[in-house]
């Protein structure tokens, strides 16, 4: 089976004075992913060293660089689906795991799907999952420099100080296929507000002999469409990975007026990515490329 990798770090309206951070820091985190997947290693393994590597870089909304609520907190969300198994794990409003992602894939093999605060908490508590206090976010939070925000952005999608939920997808030498997103959510939502992020057919999918996905947007937009799972219909219908999400981006942005992007790769390796944002930081390796491919 062709390796394949893409990684996503958010879409909506990207400062310019960030683009170079954003391109390079999902280029390190594809690499990262990529690295694993040359030495053998499985799309799970890769796709979350992606995601840990994007939640590490304060520049991206997920991990150390979330964003907070309106009441000052982060909250964070992420999740994971194994195509191979269809199972998924994820964790929604926790306010202590440095690294989400890590959470979500130790709760994949569980017979729950989701786990919300405190009760997410105990399970990192239980398997060594570094915690950390919560003012490690906001602190993290008051070093981002501020940025200009430009007149006319969507209110939800202003840029503040640092931006981008992230994701990534991969598809293994046995054909597997892993699927992964992490946030901070919207930046000043109201404390305990979830978004699609941690939602298994909206913010994500994976499922093998199919495809992969991974989102980023106005999240409730892609909980009401189904998003991710809705691009891997558009595939089984036909549509290879770019084709889908074009199909897709442009039914969000018809049937929900809202905004944002996604990433794909199908069961045959194609790539794809689509917004209808004025950005989204990306970076993808295939078997023919020497080096990621980054863009905005
Ligand atoms: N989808 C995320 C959420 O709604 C935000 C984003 O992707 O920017 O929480």
């Amino acid at each position: 089976m062709p390796l394949a990798l893409i990684v996503h770090g958010g879409a909506g309206a990207i400062a310019p004075a960030r683009f170079t951070a954003a391109q390079a820091g999902c280029a390190a985190a594809a690499q990262a992913g990529w690295d694993v997947l040359c030495a053998g290693g499985s799309a799970l393994e890769a796709v979350t060293a992606a995601v840990v590597a994007l939640e590490d870089n304060p520049t991206f909304n997920a991990g150390t660089g979330a964003v907070l609520t309106r009441e000052g907190h982060a909250e964070l969300d992420a999740g994971i689906m194994d195509g191979a198994t269809l199972d998924v794990g994820a964790v929604a409003g926790v306010r202590r795991v440095k690294n989400p992602i890590l959470l979500a894939r130790q709760i994949l093999p569980l017979p729950q799907v989701l786990l919300l605060g405190s009760g997410a908490e105990a399970v990192a508590e239980q398997h060594s999952i570094p915690l950390v206090d919560p003012q490690h976010f906001i602190e993290a939070y008051r070093r981002a420099p501020s940025e200009p925000q430009p007149d006319d952005a969507e209110p939800s999608l202003r840029v503040e100080g640092k931006h981008g939920t992230v994701g990534a997808v991969a598809l293994d030498g046995a054909g597997h296929i892993v699927a992964a997103a992490s946030t901070g959510g919207m930046a000043n939502k109201p404390p305990g507000r979830v978004g699609d992020t941690p939602i298994a057919g909206a913010g994500y999918y994976a499922e093998d002999g199919v495809g992969g996905v991974s989102c980023t947007g106005q999240g409730e937009a892609f909980i009401r469409l189904v998003v991710a799972r809705r691009v891997c219909e558009a595939i089984e219908r036909g549509a290879d990975a770019q084709a889908a999400a074009d199909a897709v981006i442009a039914q969000l942005g018809a049937r929900t007026q809202m905004e944002g992007g996604l990433i794909v790769i199908d069961a045959a390796g194609h790539i794809g990515f689509a917004r209808n944002t004025a950005a989204m930081s990306y970076a993808f390796c295939t078997e023919s490329m020497a080096t990621p491919q980054a863009g905005i």
